[in-house]
């Protein structure tokens, strides 16, 4: 700057002033909550509660004196609710600053990321178990054996056995195993912070959809700090929808005969498939499934979990392969020393072109169901709309 130039006013930055007025109004009200329950967990005056049944899986006020939509502790100042949700205003731009140091570019649909690998557990219990080739399950293992981490927030089946999906805390390789492979109902897997914060736990993995991979990024960008800090690693699963807990009884049972206890497994490979204890195998139409679509996931614009240091899926032809994305330095690092100490067997990503061009396609599918009045962040990449 020479001597005479008049110093450009410096733009002031907006103070951080929102509260759950702003977040039930913006997120809840307007559809865009996936019910993530990052607000649940951020709140330190515990006023935010959380219905994790079927046709609810949202957040909801606990204090009524100001109303459903407003907060006391908000009009006194506090914002970690909104500091903590995954679908406020500029998420997407701020966590990718948090984790990469720039936003994505218009051609990166699926996120930014390192490399793409298939991946396989090689221990034959943990790929049995896994849904598909039992890397998630191999990482929470080996991050649990190695003092990575102390815990991990997983989806357990409530009860233990059936298909009811459930938060949970698992410590160890049986309570790991105890949750593999996947239920295609909701479970807001952070629900089970405070439960592995009771026990002491403080070094903390949270596995999770899409919509929850986002949190921890965004928390330790709008400095949720006492919150964020035990999550120390992110693991995401890529994710186009879940659905209501009702379709078991709905659809499966009552068009197909099918009910839930006979079910061993499932998995979805284009169509909705469904192994029974009988040696049965059936395979709805996933447009079939549609009308069971949870409500969360309507506008949900990340198919492939961006925001993970390492996602998660099955797509493509390598289906006993689990597809996995590296994100960050901490995932790389991880993934590294799991294949020099030989737990998992690794491919190239490019050894199945088909899983990489269906993940881009199927993350910009994703992208366009955000709705044009919200931050059009989410939308960048995607053609505009006539
Ligand atoms: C609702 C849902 C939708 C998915 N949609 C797709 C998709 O469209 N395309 C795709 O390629 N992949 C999808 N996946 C991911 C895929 O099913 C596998 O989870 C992923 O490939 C990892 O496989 P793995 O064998 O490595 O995992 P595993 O070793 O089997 O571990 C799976 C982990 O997922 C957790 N988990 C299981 N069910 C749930 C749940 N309902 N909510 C939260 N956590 C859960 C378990 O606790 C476990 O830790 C989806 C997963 C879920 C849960
Ligand atoms: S998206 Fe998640 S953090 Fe945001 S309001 Fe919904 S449950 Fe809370
Ligand atoms: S589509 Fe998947 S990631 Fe998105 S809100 Fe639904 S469960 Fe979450």
């Amino acid at each position: 700057m020479t001597d005479t130039a008049e110093a450009t006013p410096t733009a002031k930055k907006e103070r951080w002033a929102f509260q759950w007025k702003e977040l039930h109004e913006e997120v809840i009200s307007s559809g865009l909550c996936t019910g993530c329950a990052g607000c649940v967990i951020s709140c330190p005056h515990d006023v935010i509660g959380y219905k994790h049944e079927p046709g609810a899986y949202k957040p909801f006020h606990l204090e009524e004196e100001l109303g459903p939509d407003n907060c006391g502790h908000g009009e006194k100042g506090c914002t970690s609710c909104t500091r903590a949700c995954p679908r406020f205003r500029s998420w997407e731009t701020e966590a990718d600053e948090h984790l990469f140091g720039r936003t994505r570019n218009a051609d990166e649909m699926s996120g930014i990321y390192k490399d793409i690998l298939l991946v396989r557990a090689k221990d034959d219990g943990v790929y049995e178990k896994g849904q598909d080739g039992g890397l998630v399950s191999a990482i929470l293992i080996w991050c649990l054996e190695n003092n990575i981490i102390d815990g991990a927030l997983v989806s357990v089946l409530e009860g233990g056995s059936g298909w009811k999906a459930a938060p949970g805390v698992a410590t160890n390789a049986a309570e790991v195993l105890a949750g593999a492979g996947s239920r295609y109902t909701y479970s807001a897997n952070t629900i089970a912070y405070d439960e592995a914060r009771e026990r002491g736990l403080e070094n903390l993995a949270l596995v999770g959809m899409s919509c929850q991979t986002s949190i921890a990024p965004v928390m330790w960008h709008r400095k949720v700090g006492k919150v964020s800090k035990p999550i120390k690693l992110n693991i995401g699963l890529l994710c186009s929808k879940s659905f209501d807990d009702s379709m078991f009884e709905e659809l499966f049972k009552v068009k197909y005969g099918i009910a839930a206890e006979d079910i061993v497994k499932m998995n979805i490979k284009g169509v909705f498939q469904i192994w029974t204890k009988d040696g049965g195998y059936h395979e709805i139409n996933l447009k079939e499934c549609h009308a069971w679509t949870r409500e969360g996931c309507n506008h949900c614009p990340d198919f492939a979990a961006e925001h993970a240091d390492i996602s998660t899926g099955g797509i493509g032809n390598e289906t006993d392969w689990t597809l996995t994305i590296v994100r960050t330095e901490l995932g790389r690092a991880i993934m590294d020393a799991m294949i020099s100490d030989g737990v998992v067997e690794t491919r190239p990503g490019d050894d199945d072109p088909a899983a990489i061009a269906l993940m881009h396609k199927l993350a910009a599918k994703s992208r366009s169901r955000w709705p044009q009045w919200a931050n059009g962040e989410a939308a960048v990449g995607l053609p505009t709309k006539k």
